[in-house]
Order: structure tokens, then C-alpha cells, then sequence
């Protein structure tokens, strides 16, 4: 009877034993064949500083080719307070038509491929000038928008956390003066562009705003967060309301992704 089942038990123990060592082998081939592409596709990259952090500073498929980065939720999922067709069109058209219009600016200039978008944005005095309008407006419209997608998510804790939170209280008090003032320079822009959290260069914070696309990158200071005020980022939902989009906004902040930016920030002036 015992033997009985210690055979059994042996049989069971082998076949289990097969069976595993099958899976192992073939998860051991996959994990080597998806390693090997891995490391030739980072072979590739030509750009050295976007390497490590790939979704701070935006990377590029191969020199002067900027490429368009996939939104990182569905387009309706911020849907209670940005629809899904603005998210839509933002993103597939009018995005996609900055990285564009980028890319044929500065396809015959080799000294400016290779540079990531934050360094072109910051050192537009090195752009010719026969492009620096182009680069202004539509490298300005790629970096701002990545940054946009990035600092949105439909889970959102509602409130700053982590070191972000601390610094908006020892800067401007307390979260709801942020907010106001972060408002009020969305509202207060005069036609079409964005109301900015910076850092300047002494490491500093402060509420800004730029005209169109102008990134503040090009006014020596890094862009931790920034809000689209142009009426493409909220018209077909609020009409001409700016202040409700405004109000509504602060509901899909990904205030990990602000942190983030705050300790690239630190890293940009160093
Ligand atoms: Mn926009």
C-alpha cells in the first residue's frame, strides 16, 4: 500500500519535474532573445542623455527626427474633465504636426541633430536664424506638449505629494495660493499659451506664463509643470470658460511625474 503510493507519488514527482523544466527552458530562450534585441536596439540610440531617463528628456528615434510619444493613458480616460475628442485631436493632430513641421526645419542643419528638445529650446540663439521662428514654435509646441501628456493621469490623488507638496507650501504658502496664482496666469494670458510652475536658475520656484508655444526653457528657467491654455486644450467642453478648464484640471495631475520633473529641474541647473 505505502509502496504503492511512494511510486505514485515518484511518478507525479517526475512528470511535475518535466513539465517545469520545459517551461523554464523555454521561458530561459525568450528571456535571451528579448535581452539580445534589447541591447541592440540601445546600441542605436545616438543621443547619450536621454538613456537613463527617457521620460524627463525626450528621446529621438535617430538624429534630427523627433517622433511623437504615445499618450500614456486611452483618450478617454481623463474624459470627467478633458473629452476624449480634444484628446484626440490635441495629440494626433495638432502634436503630431509640431514634430512634424520640427523635423523639416531642421532636417539640413546636422550640427542641430542629435541635440535633445529641451537643449534646442534652450539655446535657440545657436539656431539659424532662418529656422529659429519655426524651432521657437514648434520644437516649443513638442516639449511643452510631451511634458503635458506626462503630468496627466486619470488616478490622480488630487492633491501634491512628496517634495513637490513641501516646496508649494514654502513657496507660496499653502496649495490653494498655488493654485490661484497658477490660475489666474492662465487666465490673464492674452490669446493663445501656457501658465508654467519653473524653476530658475538659483533653484528657486515660480509661476510664469509664455505666449504660444514659448517654452521656458529659452527663458533660462526648466518647466516642472505647465497647463495648455490654448483654446484647442479645452474648447469643445467648456466653450469660452478658460477658468472652469483651469479649475478642472488640478483633478488629473500626475504629481509623481512632478516630482520627477522637479528633480530634473535640480539636475538641469547643476
Ligand atoms: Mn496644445
Amino acid at each position: 500500500m505505502y509502496s504503492k503510493l511512494l511510486i505514485d507519488f515518484q511518478t507525479k514527482f517526475m512528470q511535475i519535474k518535466k513539465f517545469y523544466g520545459f517551461i523554464f527552458s523555454i521561458a530561459l530562450v525568450a528571456f535571451l532573445a528579448i535581452s539580445s534585441f534589447n541591447s541592440g536596439s540601445s546600441t542605436a540610440s545616438t543621443n547619450p542623455i536621454d538613456s537613463s531617463s527617457s521620460s524627463r528628456l525626450i528621446t529621438q528615434a535617430s538624429p534630427g527626427e523627433f517622433t511623437l510619444p504615445p499618450l500614456p493613458y486611452a483618450y478617454d480616460a481623463l474624459d470627467a474633465y478633458i473629452d476624449s475628442q480634444t484628446m484626440t485631436l490635441h495629440h494626433d493632430k495638432h502634436h503630431a504636426g509640431y514634430v512634424k513641421n520640427l523635423n523639416e526645419a531642421i532636417a539640413p542643419y546636422p550640427d542641430l541633430q542629435g541635440l535633445s528638445i529641451e537643449e534646442l529650446l534652450r539655446d535657440l540663439d545657436n539656431v539659424p536664424e532662418e529656422i529659429s521662428a519655426t524651432v521657437r514654435n514648434n520644437g516649443g509646441g513638442h516639449a511643452n506638449h510631451s511634458m503635458f501628456w506626462s503630468i496627466m493621469t486619470p488616478d490622480s490623488p488630487g492633491q501634491p505629494t512628496g517634495e513637490i507638496a513641501e516646496a508649494i507650501n514654502t513657496t507660496f504658502g499653502d496649495f490653494e495660493s498655488f493654485k490661484e496664482k497658477f490660475n489666474t496666469a492662465g487666465k490673464k494670458r492674452f490669446g493663445s499659451g501656457w501658465a508654467w510652475l519653473v524653476m530658475n536658475e538659483d533653484g528657486t520656484l515660480e509661476v510664469t506664463s509664455t505666449g504660444n508655444q514659448g517654452s521656458p526653457l529659452s527663458e533660462g528657467q526648466y518647466p516642472i509643470m505647465g497647463n495648455d491654455v490654448w483654446e484647442h486644450a479645452y474648447y469643445l467642453k467648456y466653450q469660452n470658460n478658460r477658468g472652469d478648464y483651469l479649475d478642472a484640471w488640478w483633478n488629473v495631475i500626475n504629481w509623481d511625474e512632478v516630482n520627477n520633473r522637479l528633480t530634473t529641474a535640480k539636475s538641469w541647473f547643476e
